[in-house]
């Protein structure tokens, strides 16, 4: 793919990343035109690994209720959306470190009826109005609205992105270029762990929300998050402090 934005938008800056890349895959020119040779293989795997690596991003991907907003139970109108102290500040320390911030949350309340997916665009739309207030952006917004035996069709059904179900943050990899293994999860239930490691990234429990109940039942987990903390705030501080470490 980079290859091919080099060729669609020219430029000597591009051109010089163009040749730097022939010459790092192992390609020859001859007059007989472009040619790779066999033992130029040996270089190439390793050379396209780093191509592709080049576009991967990390990211720490959020949940949303007792995560970024005050859980308060199937939350249904854009009045009561309430931002968790510094959680605002949380997502604008990862935009600034260059982190993707993308919100993934269950939103059964769409299947059971309670309120509508147009109400849930909404209150995503006004959230992240105020989260842009005071200057921090999520680059994506995911959500599920299923569940597997209430409600009417189509959302009532056994999906793949209801959490710990790993869809969302599979798909999110897919249209934003994610390094899965290199990203992190952070929410206030034991299936945001879940999740992450079910995608080979970092889960990190967060106190706020419904965690202190899911610390109470720490002795049914199969395996422990990667850190238990306060709040988004200080996960975001262990996640900037241990990637600056490493
Ligand atoms: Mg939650
Ligand atoms: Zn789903």
């Amino acid at each position: 793919m980079t290859v091919l934005r080099l060729f669609t938008r020219p430029s000597c800056l591009d051109n010089f990343y163009f040749a730097s890349a022939l010459v790092f895959l192992g390609f020859r020119i001859s007059k007989f035109g472009l040619k790779i040779y066999v033992s130029d293989f040996v270089n190439l795997i390793p050379g396209l690994r780093v191509l592709i690596s080049l576009k991967q991003h990390r990211a720490v991907f959020l949940d949303r209720d007792g995560t970024i907003c005050e859980d308060v139970g199937y939350l249904n109108s854009v009045e009561q959306i309430q931002l968790i102290p510094r959680a605002a500040e949380a997502i604008r320390r990862l935009n600034e470190k260059g982190f993707k911030t993308v919100m993934v949350t269950n939103q059964s309340g769409v299947a059971r009826g309670f309120f509508p997916e147009s109400r849930l665009k909404e209150i995503h739309f006004e959230l992240t109005r105020l989260l842009r207030e005071e200057e921090a952006f999520l680059d994506g917004v995911y959500y599920c609205p299923h569940y597997p035996d209430e409600g009417e069709e189509p959302y009532r059904r056994i999906c793949e992105c209801r959490k710990p179900a790993p869809g969302l943050l599979l798909q999110a990899a897919e249209d934003l270029d994610l390094d899965l293994p290199a990203s992190f999860m952070i929410g206030d239930h034991y299936s945001d762990v879940e999740c992450a490691q079910r995608v080979g990234a970092q889960g990190i429990l967060v106190l706020t929300g419904h965690g202190q109940e899911a610390l109470l039942k720490k002795e049914n987990w199969p395996s422990l998050p990667s850190i238990i903390v306060p709040d988004l705030y200080e996960a975001v501080r262990w996640i900037i402090f241990n990637g600056e470490k490493g």
